[in-house]
Order: structure tokens, then C-alpha cells, then sequence
């Protein structure tokens, strides 16, 4: 008998945590790793926010279910996010509250996708997208974001792409993993073809806090109402608040698209774990200069491993204006050490240095490695020279 299922067999392990998993395991057999794969926070949640979980914790307000689509108090938080980093009013029958972004992604593909119905992917992309699409039995599209146009895809691109059958456009901006940010001019101009077409913008804005050096985010979804209407946003507070662990992710949008991903998210998790939910409210509602903190200290790291990245030989590597990635190309350096695969050369990379990335290939990029900053300094600047000293050799 054949156990496991085709969705299953067809689906392919994140790269992002099979990199860290491999890091992690390395380390534990006593390898001097230093692993730049995760693109997580490497600073403790903020004190006040672990209060107020805490609280809720001792007070058994933690103890029970709540509503599928979150606590009221928590969409009460989101409206007043919405309206001060997106500019306008949302009704709390638009929010819903999810187990991380990457669940609540996972709960608008599977609330609008019939089965062969098409997913436009710019690529590089978030390696969980594809295979997000393939499990709602949709067919992604990639269509490619050029190096030379900061990897970010045109209308043009788009127009190429569209077919009959195109459902939904994936837009990350500031992106991971190449951390672009798209201008006020490029959106419009991708919003308004959304439109004329009748594509949902699923908008993926989870780094919209974190960016650097003056760069500015405009989310794609406040430019008009028409583009607003047909856009659903996905945000959540892993990265901005340090927060990976509570697994706190929403999506703001139209009613019934919202409803039918409470639907789901009531047959599947219940709900996002309460105590999670309290902890989101306080990070929302709360002091924000520890958001500005970390946010600063992403810019200063990026701004001093930028350079010395830059000079690492083979290595050509474009200045990210948000998120914490840097994305350099290695097509001649893959060359230079006789690889023509980026996955083996990535794990030449680790096992000769101890420099744990993540390979280009999950990310749709077969000429990049993806190296996360949100380490320290001196852990960055030691990996750079590792790499550096390898390339050299
Ligand atoms: N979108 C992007 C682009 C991401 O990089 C991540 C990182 N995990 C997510 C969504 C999901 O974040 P989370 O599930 O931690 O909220
Ligand atoms: N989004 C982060 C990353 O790309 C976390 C891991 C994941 O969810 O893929 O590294």
C-alpha cells in the first residue's frame, strides 16, 4: 500500500529551515558554525510584550480557545495599526488572525484557488509561495524580477504572463530574500493592471517596517481604493517586534475572503494560540522603540557587511533596501572553485568554512546564496572573512 499522499510526495522541504536544521545539527556535533540562514531576529521580544503574556498567563485569560478570527481586542489593535502605517480604516469582519503569516498565506490560498487556477510568482521569491499554490492545487507562475532592474518584474513582465487563468499576483516588498523595495510609480503602475484585470494582490508586507539608509514603504494597498479592494495584505509581527516564536500573523481585506480564511483556520488550528494573541496586542498597542531599536541596528550591520561582502572575490552583491538579506550573485565565483550548481557550492561553502547560507535554488535564483544579517556584527564580519579567505584560496 502506498502510504504517503502525491500532495505530500510533490511538496519540497523549505530551504530556509532545512538550512538551519542542518546548521543547528552541525553545531551540535561540536563544528564551529556560524550560521547566517534564518531570517530571524536574533533579539529577545521586548520585555513589555513577555509582560503581558505573562500577565494573561496568571490571570487564566490565556487558558481558552477565542474566536477562529482572533480576539476582539486584538483586531481593535490591528484597525489602529492599519490606519497608522497604511493610512485607512479597516472593519474588523476584514481582519483576520493567524498562526504566523505563513499561515495565514497558506489559508488565502487555499480559501481562493480552484484547482488550475494561476498564481503569478516574481522571482527571487519566498520559497514557501510555490509550494503554498501547489498544496491549494493552483499552478504557480514565476515570472522573473531581473538582477539588473533590482530583481523587481514590470508590467510588461507581468502582461507576459497573464493568462485566462491568472488569480492572484504575489507582490514582497521590501522582498525576501533580496530585500528590494518597489516605488510608489512601480506600484501604481502593477496595481492599476491588477485591477484593469481582475487579479487579486495578495501583498505580502511583513518586512514594511524594516527598512534603511531614507528607503521608503508604500504598501501597494493604500495607493487607491480600487487597487485597496482588490488587494488581500499579509503582515505579522515575527520580524518587526522579534517575535518568530508567537507565531502572530493577520491578513486585512474583503469580507468574504477573510471570512472563508476564519473558515479554515476554525477547522484546522482553532485559533492562533491566546497567549500569543495577548502578547500581539501589547506589541501593537504598546511602546514602539524597540521596533525603531532593532530596526537600527539591521541598518548599521547592513551598512557595515555591505561593503566587505562586496569585495569577497566572485561575489557581486546589490545594496537591499529592506527585510535583513543580502542577496549576492555567485555565478563567478561558482566558476572560479568549479561549480555549476549553487546548492553543492553552498554546502562547499559550509562544510570548508563553517559558513551556513541558504542556497539561491529554493529562492528561484540559481546564481544566489541568500546570507541573513539579524546576527551580530562580529559574527557577520567572521563569515565574511571566512568567505573571503575561500574564495582566495
Ligand atoms: N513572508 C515572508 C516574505 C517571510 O520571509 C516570512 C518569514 N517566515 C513569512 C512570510 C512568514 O512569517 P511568520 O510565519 O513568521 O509570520
Ligand atoms: N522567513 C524566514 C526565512 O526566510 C524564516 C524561515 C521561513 O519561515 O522560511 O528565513
Amino acid at each position: 500500500m502506498k502510504q504517503l499522499a502525491q500532495r505530500i510526495l510533490d511538496m519540497k522541504e523549505s530551504v530556509t529551515l532545512a538550512a538551519d536544521a542542518r546548521a543547528k545539527a552541525l553545531k551540535a556535533q561540536g563544528r564551529d558554525i556560524l550560521s547566517l540562514t534564518l531570517g530571524q531576529p536574533d533579539f529577545p521580544t521586548p520585555a513589555h510584550i513577555d509582560e503581558a503574556a505573562l500577565l494573561a498567563i496568571r490571570s487564566g485569560k490565556a487558558s481558552f480557545y477565542t474566536v477562529a478570527s482572533g480576539l476582539p481586542e486584538l483586531k481593535s489593535a490591528i484597525q489602529s495599526y492599519m490606519k497608522t502605517y497604511y493610512g485607512y480604516e479597516v472593519s474588523t469582519r476584514q481582519i483576520t488572525v493567524a498562526t504566523g503569516a505563513k499561515f495565514s498565506l497558506y489559508t488565502f490560498f487555499m480559501s481562493v484557488l480552484d484547482p488550475g487556477d494561476e498564481v503569478i510568482i516574481p522571482t527571487p521569491y519566498w520559497v514557501s509561495y510555490s509550494d503554498q499554490v501547489e498544496l491549494a492545487e493552483g499552478s504557480p507562475v514565476f515570472v522573473s524580477g531581473l538582477e539588473a532592474n533590482d530583481f523587481k518584474v514590470t508590467v510588461e513582465d507581468l502582461e507576459k504572463a497573464r493568462t485566462a487563468k491568472t488569480k492572484v499576483l504575489v507582490l514582497n516588498s521590501p522582498s525576501n530574500p533580496t530585500g528590494m523595495i518597489y516605488s510608489k510609480e512601480e506600484l501604481l503602475a502593477i496595481g492599476n493592471w491588477a485591477v484593469e484585470h481582475d487579479i487579486l494582490i495578495l501583498a505580502d508586507d511583513i518586512y514594511g517596517r524594516l527598512v534603511y539608509n531614507g528607503a521608503e514603504f508604500i504598501p501597494i494597498s493604500s495607493l487607491s481604493k480600487a487597487i485597496r479592494k482588490q488587494t488581500i495584505v499579509i503582515n505579522g509581527l515575527s520580524k518587526a517586534y522579534s517575535m518568530t516564536g508567537w507565531r502572530v500573523g493577520f491578513a486585512v481585506g474583503d469580507e468574504a475572503i477573510i471570512s472563508s480564511m476564519s473558515k479554515l483556520t476554525g477547522q484546522t488550528t482553532s485559533n492562533l494560540t491566546a497567549v500569543s494573541q495577548y502578547a500581539a496586542i501589547e506589541a501593537l498597542t504598546g511602546p514602539q522603540d524597540s521596533v525603531e531599536m532593532m530596526r537600527q541596528a539591521f541598518e548599521e550591520r547592513l551598512n557595515a557587511i555591505y561593503p566587505l561582502l562586496a569585495e569577497v572575490p566572485g561575489f557581486t552583491v546589490k545594496k537591499p533596501q529592506g527585510a535583513f538579506y543580502l542577496f549576492p550573485n555567485v555565478k563567478k565565483a561558482m566558476k572560479m572553485k568549479g561549480y555549476t550548481d549553487v546548492t553543492a557550492f553552498t554546502t562547499a561553502i559550509l562544510e570548508e568554512t563553517g559558513v551556513a547560507l541558504v542556497t539561491g535554488a529554493g529562492f528561484g535564483a540559481p546564481e544566489n546564496v541568500r546570507m541573513s544579517y539579524a546576527t551580530d556584527l562580529a559574527t557577520l564580519k567572521e563569515a565574511v572573512k571566512r568567505l573571503h579567505e575561500f574564495m582566495k584560496k
